[in-house]
């Protein structure tokens, strides 16, 4: 059945009974399909609940201080959250303050849509030495999670920091260490990061792929933001550019890898022969090099003092992918702080199956499979974490369309549920203080008139109690 028929049939049969429907997680893959069911479906009653007091996710606690164009889809976001068929319920976490279970009991159908907040591990030598950081730790600290807004990263013992990986989350976090503090001040970067970073004297940034330039999994517009940053001398070994015919045919069918390449060239070529110069700030890509073991240093025990790296070739593993095969060569980068930007990982929680491999919950078209039907999954838990804001649009398309189709079907939404109603009694028994979206509002309000003193769009509040105390003030 196409799904514009099966549009219209849901909407026929559910006008005289509410679809009671809660969304777990208010970052772009929540908002995207509350958005579409409230369309899809004139009878769907959606609470969206998420961990923190504010909603937006990823845009809030993701993007970059420095991409505000980027937290432009929070307008849209906060307009269905304000529709009269959408509400918002932050501080309330699933798996400790509600199972699934007991979700699932309320409503006809549960989305999960809560993320990826935990990080891959590389699993080698001196990982937990203090100094080394996953880039989401870094990233949430910059701007002003409440879980990390106390990480205190030692931006002054060194001139220089290792950033493992080079995908765009590498590209952001090197930016943030790289750019001049003056073009950050007017951005909605925390304070405590701001100042830390003023007074950074980290100068060198290594940005480590375990493949070649061809390989790389940065965008080109990123990247040229990177090398478009006021004074920065960047660094590619002439010898990392050289490629083979496995890297040309790469390039032959993906015309991104091939700007890429391009790119990197062309900064390698305008570096010259610049032999450093104190104080000046640099940009090393270093290509063909993977993590053996972190070093620990011999004058402060328990922290970083640098990363051993295995050199790499690339072999071929069929269907034009190249893989790095280490060489048995090892040689060291001193820094005093790593940023682990290998990847993102969704987080398992009680009743709920769960690919440890893939790390995503094991799911057809969002549906969640071995379950009982009305659950499903959107956004990086669904298909992993990769993809831009807008990825999300279709990812929670396709999950809507399983819903429709399952409601259409039969198998959804007969039963009595209680929905939001139930939500509340649960919560309230359980002395859940949540905060709704009129408190988030105020949060809202409060950080933006904080902004105004300083120039910035807003002043985050970045611990809990700040952000609860905002939301449950007398407006
Ligand atoms: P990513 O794009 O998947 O990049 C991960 C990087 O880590 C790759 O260079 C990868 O190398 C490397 N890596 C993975 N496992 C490794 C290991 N065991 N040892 C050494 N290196 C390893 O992930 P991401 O940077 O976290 O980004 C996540 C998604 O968000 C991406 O789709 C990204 O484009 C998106 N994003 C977009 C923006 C933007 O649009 N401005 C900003 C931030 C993030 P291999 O390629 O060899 O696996």
């Amino acid at each position: 059945m196409s799904m514009f028929l099966a549009r219209r049939l849901v909407t026929r049969c559910f006008s005289s009974r509410p679809l009671h429907v809660c969304i777990v997680g208010s970052g772009p893959a929540g908002f995207y399909t509350a958005d579409k069911l409230l369309k899809a479906h004139e009878g769907a009653r959606i609470d969206i609940i998420d961990r923190l007091p504010t909603p937006y996710g990823l845009v809030r606690s993701g993007v970059a201080p420095d991409h505000p164009e980027t937290k432009i889809a929070i307008n849209q976001f906060s307009r269905v959250a304000q529709h009269e068929r959408c509400a918002f319920y932050g501080n309330v976490k699933l798996g400790s303050d509600l199972s699934l279970s007991e979700l699932r009991d309320l409503y006809h159908v549960v989305v999960l849509a809560y993320g990826a907040e935990s990080d891959k591990d590389l699993g080698i030598q001196g990982e937990s030495l203090g100094g080394v950081f996953s880039a989401r730790e870094f990233v949430w600290w910059y701007n002003g999670h409440p879980d990390y807004s106390s990480l205190k990263p030692d931006l002054k013992s060194s001139d220089t920091a290792v950033i493992l990986g080079q995908g765009n989350v590498a590209l952001d976090v090197a930016r943030i260490l790289l750019r001049p503090t003056t073009e950050l001040a007017s951005t909605d970067i925390a304070t405590h990061a701001l100042s830390a970073l003023e007074e950074s004297s980290i100068r060198k940034v290594y940005l480590v792929g375990r493949r070649g330039p061809v390989q790389a999994a940065l965008t080109a517009k990123e990247l040229r933001e990177i090398l478009g940053i006021k004074n920065l001398h960047i660094r590619i070994k002439e010898t990392d550019l050289s490629v083979t015919p496995a890297d040309e045919e790469e390039m032959k069918n993906s015309r991104a890898r091939k700007r890429i390449y391009e790119l990197l060239s062309k900064a390698a070529a305008a570096a010259g022969t610049f032999e450093g110069d104190c104080g000046q700030r640099e940009l090393h890509f270093v290509f063909f090099r993977q993590p053996e073991r972190f070093l620990e240093s011999d004058e402060s025990k328990g922290r970083v003092s640098g990363v051993n790296l295995e050199k790499t070739i690339l072999e071929s593993v069929g269907s034009g992918k190249q893989i790095a095969v280490g060489t048995g060569e090892f040689e060291d980068i001193n820094c005093s702080m790593v940023l682990k930007a290998i990847g993102y990982q969704s987080v398992p929680i009680n009743g709920l199956p769960f690919d440890h491999k893939k790390g995503i919950v094991p799911n057809v078209r969002g549906r969640v499979v071995s379950t009982e039907p009305g659950l499903y999954v959107c956004g990086w838990l669904k298909r992993g974490p990769v993809g831009i804001i807008a990825t999300n649009l279709y990812c929670a398309e396709e999950t809507v369309g399983s819903i429709s189709q399952d409601i259409e079907e039969g198998g959804v939404g007969k039963s009595e549920k209680e929905g939001s109603k139930g939500l509340m009694q649960l919560l309230e028994k359980k002395e859940v203080k949540m905060v709704d979206f009129s408190g988030w509002e105020k949060i809202d309000a409060k950080e933006k008139q904080m902004g105004i003193d300083r120039n910035k769009p807003r002043e985050k509040l970045v611990t809990w109690e700040d952000l609860l105390a905002a939301a449950s003030a007398d407006s």
